[in-house]
């Protein structure tokens, strides 16, 4: 059974066509810039082959028919072919686990456009035209979020009046949830332990950040919250800051409600405090040179994921495994370092040779480990793969309706 997954950013369309029964990418790519003149239609297929295509592609609409236009002309003789599409969702409202499309569910991801203005547009078009394109096929949302389910109350809820939990369910509902998931099953198979024994603490650190304390399998804490703003310090996302220093900013500079959350989503984090770039390597390579702001940008991201380890510790009351993902975690040996210095002695024991030795990660072997021989704590880096999390996912589901 072929499983095509999607997955939208505001200006972005990435796909990868699986074949499940083997678990093989057929081919993978990505539409970047849509939207903006000389959009870029990037594909590998399986043998290795990849082109580059310059073009102009007005919204994802437009994305969807350029990719359906190149998958029919050769890795599938028709659209019917695939059964089943995954749309990677970050929040289905009061979905929590992944579900056939119908209108309620679309609604229910509508429901949540004041969380993600920029993302959730585009998630909608792109399943409205998939939907109409491909009405053959069967669509299933899978959420960002559906790991984090069983987070307990005690840890989810926020210090607010009941009401905002118990009427309007803000509360932390954590993201990355298909990374976070990857990370504690390939942690497990590469351990040789069953996931039943494990207590895992996940690091994803990429453009977006965040924690995560897995017990025995499950989620019971996450650093990001419900609008993926809160906990580490991310791209251009400020991560935890004193909630008292909103108003008293949007006081003193005017800012309405839109001005502070973008300053907050897209001002803010690495780029903010380096005001140089969100990019880790270009923050790296200034720190290096002695930018002051670089390297204090550099020195907080580490900080705060030394700090939140910390708390996924103690929620677990010990640790098996600690696992590093996503582009930052599996490419900066630095930042690597820098998080664990100084915690030795609580059991996170880096082999800084095995750290800084470069390994090239790859679908089929996406596991290294990089702690020192008597490190009573793993210390792994995996290379993330949230597509293959959605296409089981997909698959999973799409099996139990045909009965296959
Ligand atoms: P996203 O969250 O958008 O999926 P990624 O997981 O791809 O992002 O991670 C992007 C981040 O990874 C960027 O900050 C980029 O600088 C960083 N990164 C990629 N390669 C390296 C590297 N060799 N060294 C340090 N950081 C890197």
């Amino acid at each position: 059974m072929k499983i095509l997954v999607l997955n939208s950013g505001s200006s972005s369309l990435k796909f990868i066509l699986f074949d499940m029964h083997k678990e093989a990418v057929l081919v993978s790519g990505m539409v970047d810039r849509i939207g903006i003149p000389e959009s870029i239609f990037s594909i590998q297929q399986s043998g290795g082959v990849s082109e580059v295509i310059q073009t102009n592609i007005p919204d994802h609409g437009a994305a969807l028919g350029k990719l359906f236009e190149f998958l029919t002309m050769g890795p599938i003789p028709s659209l019917p072919n695939i059964p089943a599409i995954a749309h990677r969702v970050a929040h289905g409202g009061k979905f929590r686990e992944s579900v056939v499309i119908t209108p309620e569910v679309i609604d229910q991801i509508t429901s949540m456009n004041r969380f993600f203005p920029l993302h959730n547009p585009a998630i909608i078009l792109e399943i409205e035209e998939c939907m109409k394109r491909m009405p053959h096929s069967l669509h299933v949302a899978v959420f960002d979020n559906s790991f984090h389910r069983d987070i307990p109350d005690e840890a989810a809820i926020y210090g607010l009046p009941y009401r905002y939990f118990s009427e309007k369910g803000y509360k932390r509902t954590g993201y990355h949830g298909n990374s976070h998931a990857f990370s504690a099953f390939e942690s497990s198979k590469f351990l040789r332990r069953p996931i039943e024994n494990l207590r895992l603490i996940t690091c994803h650190l990429g453009n977006g950040a965040s924690t995560c304390a897995i017990k025995h399998g499950k989620s019971i804490d996450t650093s990001l919250g419900i609008t993926a703003t809160e906990g580490l310090i991310m791209g251009t996302r400020s991560g935890d800051i004193d909630p008292g220093l909103i108003p008293i900013i949007m006081d003193e500079e005017g800012l309405s409600s839109d001005d502070i959350s973008d300053m907050l989503v897209h001002r803010s984090g690495l780029f903010g405090i380096s005001g140089l770039s969100r990019d880790m390597r270009e923050i790296e390579n200034a720190a290096a040179e002695g930018h002051k702001r670089a390297t204090l940008a550099l020195n907080a991201f580490c900080y705060k994921v030394k700090r939140s380890i910390g708390s996924m510790l103690m929620a677990l009351g010990g640790c098996d495994g600690l696992v590093f993902t996503g582009g930052i975690g599996v490419n900066s040996s630095i930042v690597r370092l820098k998080s664990l210095e100084g915690t030795e002695n609580l059991g996170f024991m880096i082999d800084p040779v095995r750290n800084s030795e470069s390994t090239f990660l790859t679908m089929e072997n996406p596991v290294k480990e990089i702690s020192a021989e008597n490190s009573p704590i793993s210390i792994l880096v995996i290379r993330a793969n949230e597509e293959l999390m959605m296409a089981r996912e997909c698959y999973r589901i799409t099996r139990q309706l045909l009965e296959v």
